[in-house]
């Protein structure tokens, strides 16, 4: 944005129109007037370039950003701050919005790299093996040491599809794990990996942990979500709309492999598509089944990492972004992604995406950022609150700062993200205004107690497997 729109907006009350917070001018003097802000989640962060993703917001080189009581309360030029309030030098970095996961499965984490190279040894078999010696205490485990990855990832939002949810303790596992690291997320209570299709979905386990969480300050961070079964399952619509009646959001693995083509289109002959719906792979999607995605503002999530090590084939991502399809980005699994960054799934969508269309200036870097931030935030079911630096919205943001090897010259901010920023570059992030990772440490988490821990939680469960052979 240049400075003399800057200065428009700055003097109007655009903003309000928007149907968003005013910036800079009115805001201003609201919150000047505040003086009980919380300091745990109230700082300014200012000399940095902000690549907010509103697009009226736009980006701003050498701006500042105010976030006050975990808000974001504004964001430009000449912010004068409340007094005593946390400042902190931006100059030379880069500031967004946190990145943001629509497909994960934390329980997994554990078991880092452990799909095999064999028959018998590959991901289903060996994911299935393992869930049976879990207990609840790895469960969350799992999902805390999953968590502490995802924020030093720059990771500010996640859904955890947890389909080892033998009991609603193994959900609520999860749920206590990311309410206490902090981070933002939507939990989905699934199924597990040996359940019987004759057996009904925990639907009475879903409103014990529905009625734990809603309402609990302790987890209000977190929503609850259906991690719907298969198109298969013969009470699917059925699931759905209790899910809808308990107005959880949907996510389905759907589509992903040749064997599976027409399964979208089962969805949506049974009208089950929507905007609440988040499917999964799709990678053998058929170009009608695009289109009713995007009638029905249903999102896809893409996880090309575990989709092309499993041999699910590529990301038709030229397809269905040219379509207009709300594409979100996942990490899926660690035994077969090795690691949770997005950056790199950001990068590897772009290339592909020009890969296939032979052509150089094909993807914009800015629409694989929107993937991995504004669009998650909408197949969640959290647009108005995160996924942009957009003032009255939360403040889930990261710092990226320009002083590593890999990432220090160059001055094209959005092409730093995608083809350079590894998670080693997040110097900060912070998620509803409180901070989780500052000066490139975790503040809320204990990394190395956790690697400690996870590393003989993954010993036992080795042991166990082994043992039942
Ligand atoms: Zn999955």
């Amino acid at each position: 944005m240049n400075k003399g729109r800057r200065n428009f907006l700055k003097n109007s009350g655009l903003f309000t129109a928007a149907g968003f917070l005013p910036l800079e001018f009115t805001f201003l003097n609201n919150f000047l007037d505040v003086t009980d802000f919380d300091p745990e989640t109230s700082f300014l962060i200012k000399n940095a370039h902000i690549i907010s993703m509103d697009e009226q917001v736009g980006d701003l080189e050498d701006a500042s950003i105010l976030v006050m009581n975990g808000g974001i309360s504004q964001i430009g030029s000449n912010i004068v701050p409340p007094e005593g309030i946390m400042v902190i030098d931006g100059s030379g970095a880069i500031v967004m919005p946190g990145l943001i996961d629509c497909h994960w499965h934390l329980w997994t984490s554990l078991l880092r790299s452990m799909a095999g190279y064999s028959e018998g040894q590959g991901y289903f078999p060996m994911t299935a093996a393992y869930s049976k010696y879990y207990t609840k205490e790895d469960m969350e485990l799992a999902a805390r040491y999953a968590a502490a990855e995802a924020i030093n990832s720059g990771i500010t939002c996640l859904s955890d599809f947890n389909h080892n949810a033998r009991k609603p303790s193994f959900v609520m596992a999860s749920c206590n794990a990311l309410a206490e690291a902090g981070i933002r997320a939507q939990v989905l209570y699934g199924g597990y990996r040996d359940q019987p299709g004759s057996e009904a979905t925990h639907f009475g386990g879903i409103r014990e942990v529905l009625q734990e969480i809603r309402g609990n300050e302790k987890y209000k961070l977190l929503e609850l979500g259906l991690g719907s079964r298969g198109t298969g399952y013969e009470n699917l619509a059925e699931d759905w709309e209790k899910a809808r009646d308990l107005n959880m959001g949907i996510a389905i693995h759907a589509s992903s492999v040749e064997a599976q083509k027409g399964q979208i289109q089962h969805l949506a002959d049974k009208r089950l598509l929507g905007k609440d719906v988040n499917i999964i792979h799709g990678n053998a999607i058929t170009s009608s089944e695009i289109q009713l995605l995007k009638e029905t503002d249903t999102s896809l999530t893409m996880t090309p990492y575990s989709e092309m090590r499993i041999g699910y084939g590529f990301p038709p991502v030229n397809r269905l972004y040219s379509a207009g399809v709300n594409l979100a980005v996942g990490v899926d699994t660690t035994p077969l992604s090795g690691n949770a960054d997005l950056f790199s799934v950001m990068k590897l969508l772009l290339n592909l995406a020009n890969a296939e269309a032979k052509e150089e200036f094909y993807m914009k870097p800015s629409e694989v950022i929107k993937m991995a931030t504004i669009n998650g935030a909408h197949a969640l079911g959290m647009g108005h609150i995160t996924g942009s630096l957009t003032p009255g919205k939360r403040a889930d943001l990261i710092m990226l700062r320009k002083d590593d090897l890999n990432f220090s010259t160059g001055n094209q901010p959005k092409s730093l993200i995608v083809e350079a920023a590894q998670p080693m570059n997040v110097d900060l992030v912070a998620v509803n205004g409180k901070i989780l990772k500052k000066d490139g440490r975790l503040t809320n988490l204990d990394s190395e107690k956790l690697i400690s821990e996870a590393k003989v939680a993954f010993q036992r469960l080795k042991r166990a497997v082994a043992n039942s052979k």
